[in-house]
């Protein structure tokens, strides 16, 4: 079993309902079950700041699937959502599924940067992860807790429970 973090994000088509439903659906993967959930957060935009707010939030799980399998799952819960792929990084999106962390293992292939390469700039991931740890390291020492403190809030605020 690995313990992973998937972070998720929505701006588009009730993003609430998204993530929702997203937990709905990482419930149901095979060798996997979710131990832990974060609060559901609203978020400024990343980028392009002609768009919709975010939701975001951070869960946990146990699984026994390799990554790239895992990441195989999370995009086919994407592409279920109805997420179209645009050459505009960072642009209004469905749903969006990271892997944030997977054990402490470091990948790095064309289809996978583990840990995300982005996690350690971005509040609505820091925080949240923050949220559902204790003490938790990254695989270069750095502590999450320490790391979401210091960094600069950009308006992120608790929206609601998930569980
Ligand atoms: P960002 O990667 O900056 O958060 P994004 O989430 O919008 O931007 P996507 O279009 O969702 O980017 O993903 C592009 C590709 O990133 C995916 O096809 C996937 O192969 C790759 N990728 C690399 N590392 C990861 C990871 N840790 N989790 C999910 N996808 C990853
Ligand atoms: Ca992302
Ligand atoms: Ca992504």
């Amino acid at each position: 079993m690995t313990l992973v973090y998937i972070g998720l994000g929505s701006n588009l088509s009730d993003p609430e309902s998204q993530i929702r439903q997203a937990i709905v659906h990482i419930k149901n993967i095979s060798n996997s079950s979710i131990e832990n959930i974060s609060s559901l957060y609203f978020s400024r935009p990343m980028g392009p700041q002609n768009q919709p707010d975010y939701m975001n939030a951070v869960l946990a799980i146990n699984t026994q699937l390799t990554a790239l399998e895992l990441l195989d799952q999370l995009q086919a819960i994407e592409n279920q959502a109805g997420r179209i792929r645009k050459e505009n990084r960072w642009g209004a999106r469905i749903l969006d599924l990271d892997i944030l962390l997977f054990g402490d293992k470091v990948i790095n292939n064309d289809r996978l940067t583990i840990p995300h390469y982005g996690m350690k700039s971005r509040e609505f991931v820091l925080i949240p992860l923050a949220e559902i740890t204790t003490n938790k390291l990254l695989p270069d020492g750095e502590n999450i807790s320490t790391l979401a403190k210091n960094i600069a809030t950009n308006d992120l605020k608790i929206h609601s429970q998930l569980i």
